[in-house]
């Protein structure tokens, strides 16, 4: 992009810095950035592309706010607490009023999550956002998805299913639009307080970015366990439920992505502590299932045990 059009990270993005370990943020050719001494980064990328990651008539404002939050919700699942990002955005014009929105969108959650955007890039092309976030944590404590043991309790943070289904609504007009919906898929609040509550009590932690099953199937698959979980104790949002009736497909919760809520295991004897982090925190997740010797996802249900086939969780057996 023609130098004099670029600056444009500076223009839209450079406020004043909320954090005093920014020693230098947006301007120069480098951030310099306070070193923690007795901590460990956390650090993470994700990129969100145009027509494969999100609609291309999405609003810019809450654009700028998932940008941001799929990265927080990784901070999240590690228990790290927020400190910096970096954003680097591919445009394919320059259109100064979706930049202001963007950046609203996108400040207004780095304010409320204590993180500062300490640097940035544009490019011309295709419209992508990059955003990079680095977060700290005590050494030895950040949560993995490693770290779970036979019999510990499985848990989700809230109600899942919400970002699948507006999903669907979105791509079938026949279908009933929901405001609680589409806000779980375009504005996700991610669980950064309890990310951090639950070090040293989960013993592993992931957030549902691509489905409670395939992310559930991480921490599995990592820490040499299996898990049995149950399909009814999974926390749906009302309209989610009756829109899995209506589809006769109970496993819908379990297929569909984009959630950011965290889903973690915890030893037994941390049942009562966690249940109180919850509603602290005014979280409607629970309890869905345990860890087990044997390697495998088992979903029992009232009706009988649930298998996966192609096309998802939805034959009983
Ligand atoms: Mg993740």
């Amino acid at each position: 992009m023609p130098r004099g059009e670029f600056d444009l990270i500076d223009e839209f993005f450079n406020r004043s810095p909320q954090r005093s370990d920014v020693l230098l943020a947006i301007g120069d050719d480098c951030a310099l950035l306070e070193a923690p001494t007795s901590e460990v980064i956390a650090l993470s990328v994700d990129t969100l592309v145009s027509g494969v990651h999100f609609f291309e008539d999405v609003p810019a404002k809450t654009l700028g706010h998932k940008s941001l939050a799929v990265n927080l919700s990784d901070l999240a699942a590690t228990g790290a607490e927020p400190l910096w990002c970096t954003l680097a955005l591919t445009l394919p014009e320059i259109d100064r009023h979706w930049l202001a929105d963007f950046s609203d969108g996108f400040h207004a959650l780095a304010h409320r999550s204590g993180i500062d955007l300490v640097g940035g890039d544009t490019t011309h092309g295709p419209l992508a956002i990059t955003v990079h976030v680095m977060g700290r944590v005590p050494k030895g404590n950040a949560l993995l998805r490693s770290g779970a043991s036979p019999g510990d309790l499985i848990y989700v943070s809230g109600p899942i299913g919400g970002a699948g289904y507006a999903l669907e609504f979105l791509r079938n007009p026949e279908l009933k639009a929901d405001a609680f919906c589409l806000k779980c898929l375009q504005e996700p609040d991610p669980r950064v307080t309890l990310g951090i509550s639950l070090r040293g009590l989960a013993s592993a932690c992931i957030d549902i970015s691509d489905g409670l099953a395939a992310d559930l199937g991480h921490i599995l698959s990592k820490s040499n366990v299996g898990a049995t979980i149950h399909l009814e104790k999974i926390p749906v949002a009302p309209q989610v439920r009756a829109y899995m009736e209506s589809i006769h497909n109970p496993g819908f919760p379990l297929c569909t992505g984009d959630d950011y809520e965290l889903c973690f295991t915890v030893p037994p004897h941390h049942q009562s502590r966690i249940d109180a982090i919850l509603e602290s925190l005014n979280l409607d997740g629970g309890c869905i299932g345990q860890t087990t010797n044997e390697p495998g996802l088992s979903i029992q249900s009232q009706q009988g045990a649930l298998y996966l086939n192609r096309s998802g969780y939805e034959h009983f057996r």
